[in-house]
């Protein structure tokens, strides 16, 4: 049985190809595409490369797994894809401006290539145990019924499998586990988990809350986008530019990658301290926050910024000896595989 994954985020596609042998699900191909200009054609040359180096023969595929951002109050399990379907996640753009357009392109893509099953699995799926009082935001309850308006959460199979890896490595039941999982990538977003359930997260309606991102201003006062949008005379198209692809790090300093950021705060360059901090500060307030639901097992780090930098991270966990706190752990993410799991699942069922 193969299964091609194909997760197009809105910079990069990642596509990984997995065996199952012996129940045991085993990649065997792992391709990654940045700096493209056009994802058909992004997708098609890593297909292309996938059965160049016979790691992907169209007649043994089996089905394919594709990352959805948002499923809106539609979606939150995993779900073969029709056109209804595709109608939906196309009218969901508008929730996650800079995932779903890139999801959407993915699946209609890899639809014209392959005539196998295809299933969508939406990063929302793993928060929508959340209680009201996680999601739900202080708005008249009218607008939110009327838009489907909560908080939903993302990064959903990240925060899963490093939480699920995590258990596993300290030997303790999943469903007995506590933890806050840090994500942070170019995107960025914190997981309370309990017993192994999510039960609050930074991300919300949108992908835009919480934390400071690459490009992303994260936690803003809703007051000064008002302000901005009179005094600057924005169109709601110019501020979505603005908070998604002209804030965050890169707004703060010129540039979202944390290498650079730490390399030139080394090297005593204010704005990128600056930036550096309040990337720091921001996440520290979380991280305070979700330890009031109890103490937790681990701290999980994972993705780009989280995986590798212990300066960041030793800056996350400082000062907090006085809490006698728990492991810190680092895992490598692998939405790609969790992303396989729930697509094998689905035709199982
Ligand atoms: P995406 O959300 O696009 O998948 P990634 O998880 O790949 O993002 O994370 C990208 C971020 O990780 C960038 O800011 C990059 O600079 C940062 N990063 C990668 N390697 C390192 C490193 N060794 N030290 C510090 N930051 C790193």
């Amino acid at each position: 049985m193969k299964i091609l994954v194909i997760n197009c985020g809105s910079a990069t596609i990642k596509a990984d190809v997995f065996t199952q042998e012996n129940g045991e699900l085993r990649f065997s191909g792992k391709s990654l595409a940045e700096n493209f200009s056009d994802y058909k054609e992004a997708i098609l040359g890593i297909v292309a490369d996938f059965e160049k180096r016979g790691v992907l023969k169209s007649e043994e595929l089996t089905a394919i797994g594709h990352r959805v951002v948002h499923g809106g109050l539609k979606f939150f399990e995993p779900v073969l894809i029709n056109n209804e379907v595709i109608q939906t996640i196309r009218e969901y753009c508008i929730f996650a401006p800079l995932h779903n357009p890139a999801n959407l392109a993915g699946i209609e893509c890899s639809m014209e290539r392959f005539k196998v099953p295809q299933v969508a699995v939406f990063d929302t799926a793993f928060h929508q145990t959340m209680p009201p009082v996680a999601t739900t935001y202080a708005i008249p309850p009218v607008l939110s019924k009327k838009y489907d308006i909560r908080r939903y959460g993302f990064h959903g199979h990240s925060h899963e499998y490093v939480t699920r890896e995590c258990a596993k490595q300290m030997n303790i039941p999943y469903n007995e586990f506590n933890a806050i999982s840090l994500h942070l990538g170019n995107g960025a977003s914190i997981c309370c988990v309990r017993g192994g359930k999510s039960v609050d997260t930074s991300m919300g309606f949108t992908p835009l809350e919480g934390l400071v991102m690459g490009s992303r201003s994260g936690d803003i006062d809703a007051g000064l986008l008002l302000f901005l949008q009179e005094a600057e005379k924005l169109s709601p198209k110019e501020m979505d530019t603005l908070l998604n692809k002209e804030s965050g790090l890169k707004g703060l300093c010129g540039t979202n990658d944390m290498r650079t950021i730490e390399k030139r705060a080394a090297e005593g360059d204010a704005d990128a301290t600056l930036a550096l901090e309040i990337f720091v500060a921001r996440v520290r307030k979380y991280v305070g926050a979700y330890l009031m639901h109890g103490k937790p097992h681990a701290i999980v780090f994972t993705a780009g910024i989280g995986e590798n930098s212990k300066t960041i991270r030793e800056k996350i966990c400082a000062n907090l000896e006085h809490l006698n706190l728990p492991p810190v752990v680092v895992i490598k993410t692998d939405e790609e595989k969790m992303i396989a799991e729930a697509t094998l699942s689905l035709l199982g069922r």
